[in-house]
C-alpha cells in the first residue's frame, strides 16, 4: 500500500537552541546558517548558531539536571513511565517528524517514516533494558558483605551527523538517558528541523527540563565547544571517522571516553552460490537505500567471477531504472543528495574512480531530469583491484564498487583489506562459506542473506576505523554507567589504632 503526504506543516522560520525545554530566544548577533531543501535548493529556514556561551548553558543546565535535579534520582517505574511517553508522542507526530527529515534531507518520505518508528522503539526498548539493571553481591570474605551497583555516568555531549537525524540522533540520546544521565544534543548543522521538534516532543512527552538540551551549529565551533567542556562526562558521537578522531583527541585531553560510531567501506560479497535473484536485489537495497547516504551501505560489491557480468549487467540496468524524484512522492526510490557540498564531493568521485583506472558502468553526473535539487544518477564502476581509492574511501552516495574475485579465501582478503570495519553482507547457500565469512571477516556485523536488519538486542557498532564502542543493551550498559563496590563489615572490624599507644 502506497501513502501520499496527507498534509504540510509549519517550518520554523529561525532555529535556535532548546535549553532548560525553552526556546533559547534569538539574540541580537550571532551567526545564521542557512537550512536549505535538497530537492529545489531553497532556503527553508536559518539556523542560528549556538556559540560557546550558548553550549555552557546548556552544559550547566544539562549538569544541574543530573546533579540535583528529579531524573536520576526518580523510582524507575516513573522514568520508564516517561521513556514511553516519549514513544507514545513520537507516534502521534509522527507525520510531522518525517515531512521536516524528509524536506531538510531528501530522504524519501517513506523511508523516514520508517525510521520515526524505529525510534520509538529505541526508546520502548532502553526504557525495559535500564528497568532491569541489577548488581551484584560478593560474600565470600568472611565477616563482609561487598555489593555493586551501577549508576548513571553523568552528562554526555550526544552529537549526530545529518544522514539519518531522527533515527541516529534517537539513538545516541535513547542509549544514554534511561540510566539516568542527562545530555546535551548537536545534530548536523545541514540538518537542524526535525532535530529541533523532536526534542520539543520530548518535553511535550513529560521529560524534565534539563534532561536533554539541544543546541545546534557547526561541528568547530557549537561541536567543538560541546566536547571541550569540563562539565561533560563522556561523548557518545555518530559521525565521519576524521572528526571522531579529532573527537577522541579533545576528549581525552579531559580524560572523558568516547563512544564513536564511525564510518564504513562494507564489503557485499556474492559468491557463485548465492541465490543470485535475492542477491542482485540486496545489493541494490545496500547501496541505494537511503540516498546512498549510510554507513553501513554495502559500497563494495564483490561478485565471484563465474557470475560476475551477468550480475554486474542486471544490477546496471536496473540501477538505469531506479525512480529518482521529489522525496515527498510514494513512487520515489532515491531523492537527492543532502547538500551541494556533498553532491560535488560524491560526484567528484567519478574522476577518482577513472584515474585509478576503473571503468564507469552507469551514472557519473547530476540527473539531467532534475532542474534544480541535488540529484544524481545511480552509479556503478569497475574497480581494477581493491587498493583502488574508490575501493578503500567512503563515498556516502548512490555510488557502487564492484570487484570480482575468483576464490573464498581472496574474497575473505579483499573484504579484510580496509580500513574500516563497520559491516559485511555475504550472500550465499552454501553454509561453509558463510561460516567462514561469519568467522573470519572483520567487521561489527555480518549480514548473511539479508539486507540490513537492526537487532536492538544485539550490539552494534565497528571494527577498526568504523568505531569505538557498540550501542546495545550491554555495551552501553557499560559505557554510560559507572560501578561502584560498596564494601561493609558484618562486625565491627579490627583495626590498628595509630598513635593509640
Ligand atoms: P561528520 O563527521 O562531518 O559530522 C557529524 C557531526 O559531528 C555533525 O553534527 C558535525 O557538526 C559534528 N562535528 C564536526 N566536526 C566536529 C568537531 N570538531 N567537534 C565536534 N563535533 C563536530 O559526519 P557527517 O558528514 O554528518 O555524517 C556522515 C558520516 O557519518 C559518514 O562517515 C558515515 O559513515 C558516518 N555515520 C556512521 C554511522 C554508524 O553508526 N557507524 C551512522 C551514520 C553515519
Amino acid at each position: 500500500m502506497t501513502v501520499t503526504i496527507s498534509r504540510t506543516f509549519s517550518v520554523n522560520p529561525h532555529v535556535t537552541s532548546l535549553i532548560d525545554g525553552e526556546s533559547v530566544p534569538l539574540r541580537a548577533s550571532g551567526e545564521d546558517i542557512a537550512v536549505v531543501n535538497p530537492t529545489n535548493e531553497t532556503q527553508i529556514s536559518q539556523l542560528r548558531e549556538a556559540d560557546a556561551d550558548e553550549v555552557d548553558a546548556a552544559v550547566r543546565s544539562s549538569r544541574r539536571a543530573f546533579d540535583s535535579g528529579p531524573w536520576p534520582r526518580m523510582d524507575i517505574t516513573e522514568r520508564k513511565d516517561i521513556l514511553y511517553s516519549i514513544r507514545d508522542h513520537l507516534r502521534k507526530n509522527a507525520e510531522e517528524l518525517a515531512y521536516l527529515e524528509c524536506l531538510n534531507t531528501g530522504l524519501p518520505l517513506h523511508s523516514v517514516r520508517g525510521h520515526v518508528q524505529r525510534m520509538a522503539r529505541n526508546f520502548e526498548f532502553f526504557a525495559e533494558v535500564a528497568s532491569t539493571v541489577h548488581g551484584e553481591t560478593y560474600t565470600q570474605t568472611a565477616g563482609y558483605l561487598t555489593y555493586v551497583t551501577r549508576e548513571p555516568k553523568g552528562v554526555a555531549g550526544c552529537i549526530a551527523p545529518w544522514n539519518a537525524p531522527l533515527a541516529l540522533a534517537s539513538m545516541r540520546v535513547a542509549t544514554c538517558i534511561p540510566w539516568g544521565n542527562t545530555c546535551v544534543l548537536k545534530p548536523s548543522e545541514y540538518t537542524p528541523l526535525s532535530m529541533r521538534r523532536m526534542v520539543e516532543i520530548f518535553h511535550e512527552a513529560g521529560l524534565p527540563p534539563g534532561v536533554v538540551n539541544l543546541v545546534n551549529g557547526r561541528g568547530a565551533v557549537t561541536g567543538n565547544a560541546l566536547v571541550a567542556h569540563p562539565g561533560i562526562d563522556m561523548v557518545g558521537f555518530t559521525g565521519g571517522t576524521v572528526t571522531g578522531r579529532a573527537i577522541a583527541a579533545a576528549a581525552g585531553r579531559n580524560l572523558k571516553p568516547v563512544a564513536l560510531e564511525l564510518g564504513g567501506k562494507s564489503a557485499n560479497i556474492i559468491f557463485d552460490t548465492a541465490d543470485v535473484e535475492r542477491a542482485l536485489d540486496g545489493a541494490l537495497a545496500g547501496i541505494f537505500g537511503n540516498n546512498g547516504q549510510q554507513c553501513l551501505a554495502g559500497s563494495r560489491i564483490l561478485v565471484q567471477r563465474g557470475i560476475a557480468d551477468a550480475l554486474i549487467e542486471r544490477f546496471v540496468q536496473r540501477a538505469r531504472k531506479i525512480r529518482l524524484g521529489d522525496p515527498m512522492l510514494p513512487t520515489t526510490e532515491i531523492g537527492p543528495l543532502a547538500f551541494r557540498q556533498h553532491m560535488e564531493r560524491v560526484l567528484s568521485y567519478v574522476e577518482v574512480a577513472q584515474a585509478d583506472g576503473a571503468t564507469l558502468l552507469t551514472g557519473g553526473r547530476r540527473s539531467a531530469q532534475h532542474e534544480t535539487g541535488f540529484f544524481i544518477e545511480p552509479t556503478a564502476v569497475l574497480a581494477p583491484h581493491n587498493d583502488s581509492r574508490v575501493c578503500q574511501e567512503e563515498i556516502f552516495g548512490p555510488f557502487a564498487t564492484f570487484l570480482v574475485f575468483d576464490t573464498l579465501d581472496e574474497a575473505i582478503q579483499i573484504a579484510n583489506s580496509s580500513k574500516f570495519g563497520l559491516v559485511t553482507y555475504v550472500w550465499s547457500e552454501d553454509l561453509s562459506t558463510v561460516m567462514r565469512c561469519s568467522r573470519e571477516i572483520r567487521a561489527g556485523t555480518v549480514w548473511v542473506n539479508t539486507p540490513m536488519m537492526r537487532e536492538l538486542r544485539a550490539p552494534f557498532g565497528g571494527y577498526k576505523e568504523s568505531g569505538i564502542g557498540r550501542d546495545g543493551p550491554q555495551a552501553s550498559l557499560e559505557f554510560f554507567t559507572e560501578l561502584k563496590a560498596t564494601i561493609i563489615p558484618i562486625d565491627p572490624v579490627k583495626m590498628h589504632r595509630y598513635g593509640a599507644s
